[in-house]
């Protein structure tokens, strides 16, 4: 064994290894993050450092794609926390610079694998920039609503950890405006072309794709990912709801058979208050008239003894209505 190992260790004297980290060290996160290229999970301690750094200040070839012509997005120390989270390669990105050399900013900004940063960047350039056409203003800003963040899946205790606790996910809730308004990507009222649009581009781009619809935390923003997994499955769920809301409109339940005519309804009605009731339009159902009577009765009127006087000579009339039972 001895044999074995000692040219390992005679490697590791030739090999200049980082320098011993000092007691004053803030963190170690910050203390691991200036020697680790994109190679992987850096876990192996200082024999794979021989094997699998051998320029230890190489960027990746990604980072060297990812100039300041396709985004703003400095690079930042590598991240090692607990549970395994954490990346490498790391930057925090800024704003994604169009061709016309204007910008998108990402707000807050994102932290990010390089690789993850650059997929943003390439799909807010290509896919979604082109939108603003079909929008009121120019395109401003990403609603970052979560970029990296040591959890685990859906913030559940115990759960596997999520693609932002490896800095590999962003959840966006929707695009802002030059003008100012955001443009929700899960809300019905926002233009669904462009909803549309956008859920098509994520899920040609991106591995994971959650949106509403598709397991109940992603109703208020839609989640993208680089998750690899088995024969590069890809999850695409988000249901484009219709720009009319879901609910059907309250509407008054069906008369029952039983129900008594309508002029006798409305006398009953009337005899059981004390005050004078206003009549009802002839065609409206008794239900929708208890309930808009029920809401006449909360709003604040006018004080009760001016109601009352005025009550007693002569009921106000309702809007628009031509005539009342009581005179
Ligand atoms: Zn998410």
């Amino acid at each position: 064994m001895l044999t074995l190992s000692a040219p390992g260790a005679e490697a590791r004297e030739r090999i200049p290894l980082p320098q011993p980290r000092p007691a004053t060290a803030p963190q170690p996160e910050r203390a691991a993050a200036t020697d680790k290229p994109d190679v992987g999970e850096p876990n192996g301690g200082p024999q794979q450092a021989e094997t699998a750094a051998p320029q230890p200040q190489a960027p990746s070839a990604c980072r060297l794609a990812l100039t300041e012509q396709i985004a703003i997005a400095p690079s930042i120390p590598d991240i090692t926390g607990p549970g395994g989270c954490g990346g490498t390669d790391l930057v925090k990105l800024e704003a994604v610079v169009l061709p016309d050399g204007s910008r998108i900013a990402v707000t807050p900004a994102a932290i990010l694998r390089c690789p993850m940063a650059s997929a943003l960047a390439e799909w807010v350039r290509t896919d979604v920039a082109p939108l603003a056409s079909s929008l009121e203003s120019r395109l401003a800003a990403l609603d970052n609503f979560d970029s990296y963040e040591c959890r685990g899946r859906n913030r559940q205790r115990g759960a596997k950890l999520s693609e932002h606790g490896k800095a590999n996910a962003i959840d966006i809730r929707g695009l802002k405006l030059a003008s100012g308004r955001l443009v929700s990507l899960t809300d019905p009222v926002s233009p669904r072309g462009v909803r549309e649009s956008v859920r098509q581009s994520m899920c040609d781009r991106f591995a994971t794709v959650l949106g509403p619809g598709s397991d109940g935390y992603h109703e208020d923003h839609i989640h993208i990912d680089l998750a690899q997994r088995r024969n590069d499955y890809r999850m695409c769920q988000w249901d484009v709801h219709e720009p009319m809301p879901q609910i059907a409109p309250l509407l008054p339940a069906p008369r029952p058979d039983e129900a008594p005519p309508r002029e006798v309804a409305a006398d009953q009605r009337q005899d059981s208050n004390r005050l004078p009731q206003q009549a009802q339009p002839e065609n409206a159902p008794p239900e929708q008239a208890e309930s808009e009577q029920g809401e006449q009765a909360a709003q604040p009127g006018p004080p009760p003894a001016a109601k009352q006087s005025k009550a007693k000579a002569k009921p106000k009339k309702p809007r628009g209505e031509r005539h009342s039972e009581r005179r």
